[in-house]
């Protein structure tokens, strides 16, 4: 892990001179994510010299088509509204000519990226699922999924990203060679949640333990992963913190992981936790800020649909990702909180001094890694990528 040790945050107070001369402590962390408003710009300060040294001056983010490959689910998460039960109006399990219509429309939108995100194995709960998947010609969502990701990276110039939920290392290692990142949200490493009438009630997927092998079997296989926090479903600041820890040890072990995202709760009406407090501007920028502090030299994200209208402000708490923009499909997980407009993303990030650059699902410095799992993966990045290993598309 690269550290920094700008002799301006000395000026500011030793605490924040403190971040970035050696990794971040728990304590210290915890310490600073109780900053209160006098000292949040000086946090803020802080989280901006680091990410200035390690990530300057450009502002990313992956154009892309969301396909909702199956909205079917096992788990039951408080805060969601994008499972479905079968028979439950809305539930669907996209065909194929329906996930291929999608990718060509979004090629000539400049789009680079196909999420596939999905409900986690919802075949193991419900009989309908595993119909409609034999009907399709597969034994599992996951073997429908790796079938889909090599279709759209063999006939699109879309590279995919998927987000199913759990995987084994075996399936790891096979969505690796049609993939080149994936993704698993840690969320939060605290067992609390997993309560009853908490947020991960009834979400058996959502163990801790679980998501962390999933990112650790990834790390062994050299996988660009993407992973990250969701704050406010009623961790304690200590929890939060020690999930980015988690995430930080992680990735200095194994170095995979390319991309860590900062993701606040929304409260969506008709959900069990429809009346649950949602965490402020401030408390997501002193979160953004500590992860930033947490780990200086790594891709920090957060999605700018979630902090409408003011989400030009988390550029300040030290990102430089904006995560997926889709200029075609809707964010099928908020549904309620449309993406920005790219120009107006652009306007905004140059606005604050940023330059809007279009990357790929895999980060530029990751891609030899995403490119020896498989000739095919190597040849389409060789394709999609710039010199810098940006989209080859502008933004
Ligand atoms: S958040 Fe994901 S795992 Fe949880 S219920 Fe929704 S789709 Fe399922």
């Amino acid at each position: 892990m690269a550290t920094f040790s700008p002799d301006a945050l000395s000026a500011i107070t030793p605490e924040f001179s403190y971040a970035g001369e050696k990794s971040l402590s728990r304590e210290t962390a915890c310490r600073l994510l109780r900053a209160d408003d006098a000292m949040l710009p000086s946090l803020l300060a802080a989280a901006q010299l680091a990410r200035d040294r390690f990530k300057p001056a450009i502002i990313t983010y992956s154009r892309k088509v969301f396909i909702p490959l199956t909205n079917l689910c096992r788990d039951y998460c408080g805060y969601c509204t994008f499972r479905r039960d079968p028979g439950e109006p809305g539930a669907h399990t996209m065909s194929p000519d329906e996930v291929m219509e999608v990718v060509r429309a979004g090629e000539p939108m400049g789009c680079t990226e196909a999420l596939f995100s999905l409900g986690d194995k919802p075949e193991l709960l419900f009989p309908q699922m595993r119909d409609a998947l034999r009907h399709l010609g597969f034994k599992s969502t996951l073997h429908y999924l790796e079938a889909m990701c090599e279709k759209v990276l063999r006939d699109s110039s879309l590279l995919p990203h998927p987000n199913p939920g759990l995987m084994s290392a075996e399936w790891l290692n096979r969505l690796s060679r049609v993939s080149p990142s994936m993704g698993l949200m840690l969320e939060s490493t605290s067992t609390r949640l997993l309560a009853r009438n908490a947020a991960h009630d009834n979400a058996p997927d959502k163990a801790p333990a679980k998501r962390l092998r999933v990112i650790e079997d990834a790390g062994r296989q050299k996988i660009p992963f993407t992973t990250g926090i969701l704050i406010g479903i009623g961790e304690t600041l200590e929890e939060r913190v020690d999930t980015l820890i988690a995430i930080r040890d992680l990735h200095e072990q194994y170095g995979h992981i390319q991309e860590v995202i900062v993701q606040n709760f929304r409260a969506k009406p008709g959900t069990p936790m429809a009346l649950a407090h949602e965490p402020d501007r401030a408390d997501m920028l002193r979160t953004l800020a500590v992860a930033r502090l947490l780990m200086p030299s790594m891709n920090i994200q957060a999605p700018p649909n979630l902090s409408d209208p003011h989400y030009a402000d988390l550029l300040d708490g030290g990102i430089n990702d904006w995560g997926g923009i889709s200029p075609l499909t809707p964010d099928f997980i908020n549904p309620e909180k449309p993406w920005p407009h790219l120009a107006q993303l652009e306007q905004r990030s140059n606005a604050k001094g940023f330059e809007l650059r279009q990357r790929l699902p895999v980060y530029p410095e990751f891609a030899d890694h995403a490119a020896s799992h498989s000739g095919l993966l190597a040849d389409r990045l060789g394709t999609a990528s710039d010199v810098n290993g940006y989209a080859r598309r502008a933004a």
